[in-house]
């Protein structure tokens, strides 16, 4: 079938693979009788893909032993309010603002802790920038440094996750990778929690990912609501509340299309990066060299899952978003606090598809002239 390609930021393009496996077991899976939507969470049927799901999770991205996977529901923005009623102890937690998504998690945060300082920010060059690690003025005895290790909107990446324990700090970091999760490979020892909503590289919205080191759980507010406490979710296997079924089938499928995607000897999340590097450096590459279109995002930390590009003549976006409809481009219009365009190239996006923007934009360029 020859679909269009999709650059939303999310929900996102889904693998055509995944998205026919799912319509073929729509009715009935593996001989069951039932769909996965009409099971329940605690029959034979469905704790198979759950446990399937998970253990995919954990070898593709490499997870130790001695962190916990859950499956929870409420997106990143819920996480907002439930990392600092887990891990906050009421304290003061630190934040590295380098976009609108740590921005919007240091103003929830401060709801639970004592004190959410920024350590750091960016605002000063509008969120092109992180700000040199070295620079961080990070709290004596915070409960947890944040950062969002991906920031969908304004399209800035961290490239490195930081080490803390270099900076002088023994707090656990806490990443909100939403955006570019299963898109790279993550260096755990650095890392005390990450959490993420499923509907850019892994499937429909209403999944939440957190991956949490043991030693965290345990230490919710009293006021923290039950479903929402981790050590309740992972002595329940996630199953305290009913979690996201539907959700969860759709990861399971996507992390299986995911073990089968090679790159040369690569396969997985490190053929995923591979192809992600280059996907992200054409599409950089022309537009540095464009006179026409350009990307504000400093070099050392452009985002490879969502980039904003503006046209130098913002009078023809609207000819522009309607052009690329018309070519099989789809939802390339930015967000409204960035303005201009932005082209999410998650996993799903091959790089013909990236091939074929820039062959429209091209085309565009030359039309006005
Ligand atoms: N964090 C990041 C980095 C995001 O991109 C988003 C969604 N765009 C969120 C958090 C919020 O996710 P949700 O709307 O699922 O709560």
């Amino acid at each position: 079938m020859n679909r269009p390609y999709n650059f939303s930021a999310g929900p996102a393009a889904i693998p055509e693979e995944v998205l026919q496996q799912a319509a073929a077991e729509m009715l009935d899976w593996h001989g069951s009788g039932m769909g996965v939507m009409e099971m329940s969470h605690r029959g034979k049927e469905f704790i198979s893909i759950y446990e399937a799901a998970e253990a995919d999770l954990r070898e593709l991205l490499a997870v130790p032993a001695h962190f916990k996977i859950l499956f929870m529901q409420g997106g990143g923005i819920a996480e907002n309010a439930i990392v600092p009623l887990n891990l906050s102890r009421a304290g003061v937690v630190d934040f590295v603002v380098t976009g609108s998504w740590s921005q919007k998690s240091a103003k929830e945060a401060g709801k639970y802790a004592s004190d959410a300082h920024v350590a750091a920010t960016a605002k000063d060059s509008d969120y092109t920038t992180i700000p040199a690690a070295s620079s961080w003025q990070l709290s004596r005895g915070a409960s947890y440094v944040h950062i969002c290790s991906n920031e969908t909107i304004h399209g800035v990446e961290f490239h490195e996750l930081p080490d803390l324990k270099a900076l002088g700090s023994d707090a656990p970091l806490v990443i909100d990778f939403s955006s570019h999760v299963a898109s790279r490979s993550i260096d755990w020892s650095r890392v005390g929690l990450a959490f993420g909503g499923a509907q850019k590289n892994i499937g429909p919205a209403g999944l939440t990912i957190v991956i949490v080191r043991e030693d965290l759980l345990g230490h919710a507010l009293p006021i923290c609501p039950s479903a929402f406490d981790y050590r309740v979710v992972a002595d329940n296997g996630s199953m305290y509340n009913t979690p996201p079924t539907w959700g969860i089938y759709m990861a399971s499928l996507t992390f299986q299309w995911l073990k089968r995607q090679t790159e040369g000897s690569l396969t997985g999340v490190a053929a995923m990066e591979a192809r992600n590097i280059a996907k992200a450096q054409l599409f950089y590459d022309y537009v540095d060299r464009s006179s026409f279109y350009v990307n504000k995002v400093a070099e050392n930390c452009r985002s490879r899952m969502n980039i904003p590009f503006f046209l130098r003549d913002e009078s023809r976006n609207d000819a522009f978003l309607a052009g690329a409809k018309q070519a099989g481009l789809l939802q390339l219009k930015g967000h409204k606090s960035v303005g201009g365009m932005r082209a999410s190239i998650y996993n799903a996006m091959p790089l013909a598809g990236v091939q074929a923007l820039i062959a429209y934009m091209q085309d565009f360029e030359q039309r006005q002239a």
